[in-house]
């Protein structure tokens, strides 16, 4: 056991109801399911979020998420489905273990989107925009 929840279950040192898994990845039930179906694809190193992959282990991921929201899909037939990745506690985090979270979504689950889109003021987006395009040429 380490203590690391996520890599307890990737190494089979913690119990886990699995739905799929490749070289790079293991998905697995949420045991906090949003919905029936809520499943949980996480790296198979330990990495704490989106920030501690490299692109290439993003794709792995990101591939095995797509494989599950296709089987959620064929399997359980929900109305929609939400793609998740919280990083950071303030980000919504609480396992510090990257994860994508495939959440089936049903008409009239209750669930609601976590903001309420409204207007944003179009010079700091423009400013965002451009601070964010300059992050990206220096990547
Ligand atoms: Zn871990």
């Amino acid at each position: 056991m380490t203590d690391c929840i996520f890599c307890d279950i990737v190494a089979g040192a913690a119990p886990a109801a699995v739905v799929a898994e490749d070289e790079h990845t293991v998905s697995f039930m949420d045991i906090n399911p949003v919905n029936p179906g809520h499943v949980l694809t996480v790296t198979r190193r330990h990495a704490v979020d989106i920030w501690d992959v490299t692109a290439e282990e993003a794709g792995h991921l990101m591939a095995a998420a797509h494989g599950v929201c296709d089987a959620i899909r064929r399997a359980l037939k929900p109305d929609g489905l939400d793609l998740f990745v919280a990083n950071g506690a303030e980000g919504g985090q609480t396992v510090f273990h990257v994860h994508v979270h495939s959440i089936p979504r049903m008409a009239g689950d209750g669930w609601t989107d976590p903001w309420t889109p409204t207007p944003g003021d179009a010079e700091e987006i423009a400013a965002v925009a451009s601070r964010l395009r300059e992050a990206a040429r220096d990547a």
